[in-house]
């Protein structure tokens, strides 16, 4: 976005600022489209010949993990009651020591409750009796939003297809490193889910992205879908409603889940600012300007400079240079800080002193040194 210009008054910088806002995010919307054509991982699905995601041991376990307050319980060992089979058909799981498990051919288990934007932690653990290899072992996954499955298997010394193995995105993006436990132990997954926007009229407008964390490690870094999972085959996205069932998947092994928990995220919005973020109200005199540069003393120690550089007037602690917006003659903002300079100036207009407000906190400092 470009930045509103310092010579204007303030109504035309102001205009100026929330036009080029609206422009960036209409120009946004229209060019996502093409662009998300054009997305792709070069690879088709469950290629062998895609490199193996390298093994990295996890840390010690800190699980279980104990949800946040404003956290949305799904399971914590002692209900199903947030749970409900296909179709809102009665579910086919058990609690069994203080975990969630289907039973046999018992479905999927998707949220009563829908979501969109969401932090998400569940626990799982692959079963202790190790039983067929590649993906026929310890086998199920989590959808987001009923749609994209963050895949779960049992992926310790156990070689499938890249895009297959825990952690990945199915059929798309293999996990980062391979960073499974042992059979039987359990492991988290931590996931920042950021559903796909579509425009007013229902046409896509941007793609979802997924960030993963497996036993703590990142392995999904803001991937976007290329589509809902589907296997054998891609489909495009589809507008099906903002709030969908978190799906666990039944794939016929016994995986076993336990405290898992959201947190929903605002969803992402691009609007223009309510108001300016920095009105700009006057632009100063050479004279005006000439009677504050110089070295200011603070009180209790410190000095403040203020310089004036390729026609633009600039305040400094030491530290980086921030550039100075005027509001008045004697009072300024920051270009990208919510700071406050005034100026105290003699009867003939040289600047005397200065009061500095920022974070909370006012420091004021008198001039010694003029400069031209
Ligand atoms: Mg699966």
């Amino acid at each position: 976005m470009k930045p509103a210009p310092q010579s204007t008054s303030m109504t035309l910088a102001t205009r100026f600022f929330l036009t080029s806002f609206k422009l960036t995010s209409l120009a946004f919307l229209l060019s996502a489209q093409p662009a998300f054509s054009q997305l792709a991982t070069g690879w088709k699905q469950h290629d062998m010949k895609r490199q193996l995601p390298a093994v990295v041991e996890p840390g010690q376990s800190n699980l279980p993990l104990t949800p946040p307050s404003d956290a949305i319980v799904l399971f914590d060992g002692s209900s199903l009651d947030a749970w409900q089979g296909p179709e809102g058909k009665k579910l086919n799981w058990i609690i069994r020591d203080g975990a969630m498990e289907p039973i046999e051919s018992g479905g999927y288990a998707y949220s009563v409750q829908g979501f969109g934007d969401v932090q998400l932690h569940l626990e799982w653990a692959s079963p202790l009796k190790v039983q067929g290899k590649s993906q026929g072992r310890g086998n199920s996954g989590v959808f987001l939003q009923s749609q994209f499955e963050v895949q779960i298997l049992d992926s310790f010394e156990n070689p499938t297809y890249a895009d297959g193995q825990a952690g990945s995105i199915y059929g798309q993006y293999p996990p980062l490193v391979n960073v499974s436990r042992k059979p039987g132990q359990w492991q988290s997954y931590d996931v920042i889910y950021r559903a796909a926007i579509y425009q007013p009229d229902g046409e896509f407008a941007q793609p979802a992205r997924i960030t993963v964390l497996h036993n703590g490690v990142l392995i999904q870094d803001n991937v976007r879908p290329l589509g809902p999972t589907s296997w054998m085959q891609h489909h495009p996205y589809s507008n099906r409603g903002e709030k969908l069932p978190i799906g666990l998947q039944d794939h016929g092994n016994p995986v076993r889940f336990r405290n898992i928990w959201v947190r929903e995220l605002p969803p992402e919005k691009i609007l223009p600012p309510s108001e300016p973020y920095d009105p700009i109200r006057i632009e100063p005199n050479d004279k005006q300007i000439a009677n504050l540069l110089g070295t200011y003393d603070r009180k209790g120690g410190g000095r403040y400079e203020v310089i004036r550089k390729d026609g633009k007037l600039f305040f400094t602690q030491g530290g980086p240079m921030m550039e100075m917006i005027p509001h008045s003659p004697t009072e300024f903002g920051l270009r990208f800080t919510a700071g406050l300079i005034e100026f105290e100036t003699t009867p003939d207009g040289p600047a005397k002193n200065l009061r500095f407000e920022m974070g909370g906190s006012t420091n004021e400092a008198t001039r010694t040194k003029q400069t031209p």
